[in-house]
């Protein structure tokens, strides 16, 4: 049970939540037919004006919780100097930047007035997004690119009137607290604060602390009843084994469309190529990729063109595919809740997916403390009694 959205009502519509006419037209045309609890709550709350703090993991719809309010506050409301933005969207990373940015750009194109988004990222040249940033209205950045566009003076957040932190879990972990601490202190002191993150923790709570001002809480508990519906395997395998029994998985069950994790770059590359060589189409995605190369392999993997994606967790976080059917471990994670969010979109009533994990005698004790963690066995499989 949870207390902060057990108490909605069910089947309150788009409707009733005070969204403009312009943006119920984009939701029937999108068919989006209910708020998903987050939107329920989110949305009337940030209409009115008020700071939230979102607990919700990707896939709870709570892209579309913030979109939504701030575009309808925006109409009739736009007007602001060059190079002065008045909403600013914090990321930690490119992908999720495009994916945000993209969800902007679907609803702002049914509005009658011209609301401007720009999605801001390094790792591609400065130069054509500097010039992009004249008259942006909702800006969509990573930490450490806003800060150098900000220091060569190509934008000004002195007008920002709404913040939002997505992620924000995300962006600590990944090191930006010294960047967002810094764009705290150029924003305005009033304004409006969205803060979103899967976890709560000591770091989320200090920054919830400093930035909102007596927020709606919103929860959303992870739907962990998923995990009954993933088909769990475990294949004990020597080290130098490891590369010989993927292929084996893959070809001998013939899986399609399959998301194997490695635990650094620099491993993703080597299991793409070793598949490559072997015949099987693969392709790896990490942070050294130029932009081009990521969007690409994504896109391919997404419309089933490619049949492998090598990623990182970080790289895995921007794939926006509701269900996976194979997802492979080729590393553990370090965490148990990184495993269940690499396994989490194989579960799915009508054709469950299967999450497969390769065990060498090193993992063996980290691997059952994420099981004890799940609260679930994992069925193991001697891979010396096959034949690969
Ligand atoms: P998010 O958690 O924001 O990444 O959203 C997860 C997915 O749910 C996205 O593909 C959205 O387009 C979709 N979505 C969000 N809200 C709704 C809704 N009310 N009805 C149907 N689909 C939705």
């Amino acid at each position: 049970m949870n207390p902060l959205t057990d108490n909605l009502p069910t089947n309150i519509s788009f409707n009733e939540l005070g969204i403009s006419a312009s943006l119920l037209r984009a939701l029937t045309d999108q068919n989006y037919k209910e708020p998903y609890p987050i939107q329920q709550k989110a949305i009337p709350a940030i209409l009115e004006k008020s700071d939230v703090l979102g607990i919700a993991q990707t896939g709870s719809g709570k892209t579309a919780s913030y979109v939504l309010p701030i575009l309808s506050n925006l109409e009739g409301n736009t007007e602001t100097k060059n190079r002065h933005v008045n909403v600013l969207v914090l990321v930690p990373t490119r992908e999720l930047a495009m994916q945000v940015g993209e969800v902007f750009q679907l609803f702002t194109s049914y509005l009658q007035e011209k609301i401007k988004v720009l999605p801001v990222y390094g790792g591609v040249s400065i130069n054509p997004q500097m010039i992009n940033l004249q008259n942006v209205n909702v800006l969509v950045a990573t930490p450490g690119r806003l800060l150098e566009l900000v220091d060569a003076k190509a934008v000004h957040l002195s007008a920002v009137r709404t913040l939002v932190l997505d992620e924000a879990d995300k962006m600590l972990n990944l090191g930006f607290k010294e960047e967002v601490n810094r764009i705290l202190s150029l924003l305005p002191k009033r304004r409006q604060n969205l803060l979103f993150s899967a976890t709560l923790s000591e770091d989320i709570d200090a920054i919830t602390q400093l930035v909102l001002h007596e927020p709606v809480v919103i929860k959303i508990e992870a739907k962990s009843e998923n995990l009954d519906l993933i088909k769990q395997l475990g294949y004990f395998v020597a080290e130098e084994k490891k590369g010989p029994l993927l292929r084996y998985l893959i070809q001998h069950n013939e899986l399609q469309q399959v998301l194997v994790f490695t635990s650094s770059t620099y491993k993703a590359d080597n299991v793409a190529d070793k598949l490559r060589k072997n015949g099987i189409d693969a392709t790896a995605i990490h942070s050294k990729k130029s932009q081009g190369a990521r969007r690409k392999a994504l896109e391919d993997f997404i419309s089933g063109a490619l049949r492998v994606l090598v990623a990182t967790d970080l790289l895995a976080r921007g794939i926006d595919i509701e269900f996976l059917p194979h997802v492979i471990n080729y590393e553990l994670p370090r965490s148990p809740k990184d495993y269940i969010h690499r396994i989490g979109r194989t579960g799915r009533a009508e054709s469950p997916g299967e999450a497969i994990s390769l065990i060498t005698p090193e993992d063996k004790n980290h691997f059952r403390v994420i099981q004890k963690k799940m609260k679930k066995w994992v069925t193991m499989v001697d891979s010396e009694n096959l034949e690969f």
